[in-house]
C-alpha cells in the first residue's frame, strides 16, 4: 500500500517527468482515494478502461494517454463527463505519463518495444531524444521485419519498402511519430518503425530508400504502462493488472 501523493512523487522522479515539454499534464490528473492498494495500467484513459478498472476494484489507474490535452476547450460534457463521472464515483486516482513513458530507458514504450523485437539499443534521435536507434542480431530483410512485427504485435504493419537494402540499423518511436521519419533518415537508419503513417512519409521512404513500418499507435504503445505498472507494484507491494482495451488505430 502507498499513499497517492507518495506514489506520484516516486513515479515522477523515476520517469524524470519534469524534463519533457508535453501536450498535457503528467502525473495525477484526477484525484481519488488517498491509499493505493490495487493499480490498473492501460494505454488510454477511455471509458472502457475506466469501467473495467472500477469493476476490478482499482484504487489507481496508470495510463500513457490521460484525459487532458492542449487544445481542449475545457468543458466537462459528453464523453469527458462520462469518464470523469465513473472515476469520481469510484474515487479512482488517474495518473497519466505521456512523453516520459515513451522515453524511459527501461520501462518506456520505446525501450519495451525494442526488447520485444530483440533490438539492441545503442542510441537516441529526434526531438527531445524520444526516438531510439538499435540493431538486430543479424541484418533483416523487409519481409523478415514485417513478419517479426506481425508476430510480436499481433497485427500486420503498413509497409512502404525502401530500396531493399539489408536492414542493419533500425530507428523507432512508438505512437504517432510519423514526424520523426526525417530525423531517422538523417540518423542513418535503414528502417523506421512507428505507430502511424501520413501521406508524405510514403514518398520519403521511396525517395530515400529507408523502409517505413506503421505498426499501429495502440499496438506499439501497449508495453510501457504494463511494464511500469508491474515494476511499481513490486516496488510498493501493490496488486497490479494491465487491462488492454483493443484499438484498431
Ligand atoms: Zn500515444
Amino acid at each position: 500500500m502507498i499513499h497517492r501523493d507518495e506514489f506520484g512523487v516516486q513515479v515522477h522522479a523515476l520517469l524524470e517527468a519534469d524534463r519533457f515539454r508535453d501536450y498535457g499534464p503528467n502525473g495525477l490528473q484526477v484525484e481519488g482515494r488517498p491509499e493505493i492498494r490495487k493499480l490498473v495500467s492501460g494505454v488510454t484513459a477511455s471509458l472502457a478502461l475506466i469501467e473495467a478498472a472500477a469493476r476490478a476494484g482499482a484504487d489507481a489507474i496508470l495510463v500513457h494517454h490521460g484525459l487532458f490535452w492542449r487544445g481542449q476547450d475545457g468543458r466537462v460534457t459528453g464523453w469527458m463527463k462520462r469518464r470523469l463521472q465513473v472515476l469520481l464515483a469510484h474515487e479512482i486516482n488517474l495518473f497519466a505519463y505521456h512523453l516520459p513513458l515513451d522515453a524511459h530507458p527501461q520501462w518506456g514504450n520505446n525501450a519495451q518495444l525494442g526488447q520485444k523485437l530483440k533490438l539492441s539499443i545503442d542510441g537516441r534521435f529526434g526531438e527531445q531524444d524520444l526516438g531510439f536507434l538499435g540493431t538486430p542480431a543479424q541484418p533483416l530483410t523487409v519481409a523478415a521485419l514485417t513478419a517479426l512485427l506481425q508476430y510480436r504485435l499481433g497485427r500486420a504493419p503498413v509497409v512502404v519498402e525502401g530500396d531493399g537494402r539489408p536492414i542493419r540499423r533500425v530507428a523507432w518511436c512508438t505512437g504517432g511519430a510519423q514526424g520523426y521519419f526525417e530525423a531517422a533518415i538523417a540518423a542513418g537508419a535503414d528502417a523506421f518503425l512507428t505507430g502511424e503513417i501520413s501521406e508524405p512519409q510514403a514518398h520519403y521512404a521511396r525517395e530515400t530508400g529507408v523502409a517505413y513500418f506503421a505498426c499501429g499507435h495502440h499496438a506499439t504503445e501497449r508495453f510501457g504502462a504494463a511494464a511500469l505498472g508491474a515494476h511499481l507494484a513490486e516496488r510498493f507491494g501493490l496488486e497490479h493488472q494491465f487491462i488492454d482495451i483493443d484499438n484498431p488505430a
